[in-house]
């Protein structure tokens, strides 16, 4: 991937959350702590900030970059994941690996630290068919429509990772926050390559 790319992605990500923070936080409001907008806002501020004065040839270090920044600037159990996602992408990048295989490195890194599978109601039920369509298709529009499906098939599972599974049957009938932001970050994916 080109750096071009990887940062017109990573912008599309930024002001897709901003936009989107309030609703965000709405939803993790629900069946959280309420955080998860802001969360993310801020990371992809400082993400934006960090890029901004970084020179960076490859797609792969800008991502590694991008990973780095949200582990240091985001709390909660958000940070870690998207931070770990976007750093194993951008590893797997510069080793050469494929698109279709850094997305899904970045799904391995993302469940190695969180433990979450399909249907846990978290970022990884959007995550995974993103993923396999884009392996299946290598289009990104794919990949964005199927993160989408994935977001609104949390709304009627019960949540077993994060802090909505403290709330147990009453977090049935709410849309997972993280999930909805991950369907952000493929369809940023998708403007960015189109
Ligand atoms: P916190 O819950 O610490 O306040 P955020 O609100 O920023 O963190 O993020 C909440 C989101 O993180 C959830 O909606 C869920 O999608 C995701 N999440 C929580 N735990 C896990 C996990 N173990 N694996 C994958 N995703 C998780
Ligand atoms: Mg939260
Ligand atoms: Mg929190």
């Amino acid at each position: 991937m080109e750096a071009d790319l990887a940062r017109a992605w990573v912008e599309g990500i930024a002001a897709a959350v901003r936009e989107r923070a309030d609703e965000l936080t709405q939803l993790d409001a629900a069946i959280g702590d309420g955080d998860h907008g802001v969360n993310l806002r801020r990371g992809f501020d400082a993400v934006v900030a960090a890029l901004a004065g970084a020179d960076l040839a490859t797609g792969g270090e800008v991502l590694v970059k991008t990973g780095t920044t949200l582990v240091s600037k985001v709390g909660g159990a958000s940070g870690p994941l998207y931070g770990q996602a976007f750093r194993a992408i951008g590893k797997a990048l510069q080793q050469d690996a494929t698109l279709a295989e850094a997305l899904r490195a970045g799904l391995d890194a993302v469940q190695k630290l969180g433990k979450a599978v399909p249907g846990d109601k978290t970022l990884v039920d959007a995550l995974v068919p993103a993923v396999e369509a884009f392996e299946a298709t290598g289009d990104a529009a794919a990949a964005a429509r199927a993160a989408a499906d994935g977001m609104r098939a949390t709304v009627p599972l019960q949540a077993r990772k994060g802090r909505a599974s403290y709330l147990g049957e009453r977090s049935v009938g709410h849309q997972d926050p993280g999930a909805t932001s991950m369907s952000l970050v493929f369809a940023a994916l998708a403007d960015a390559a189109a």
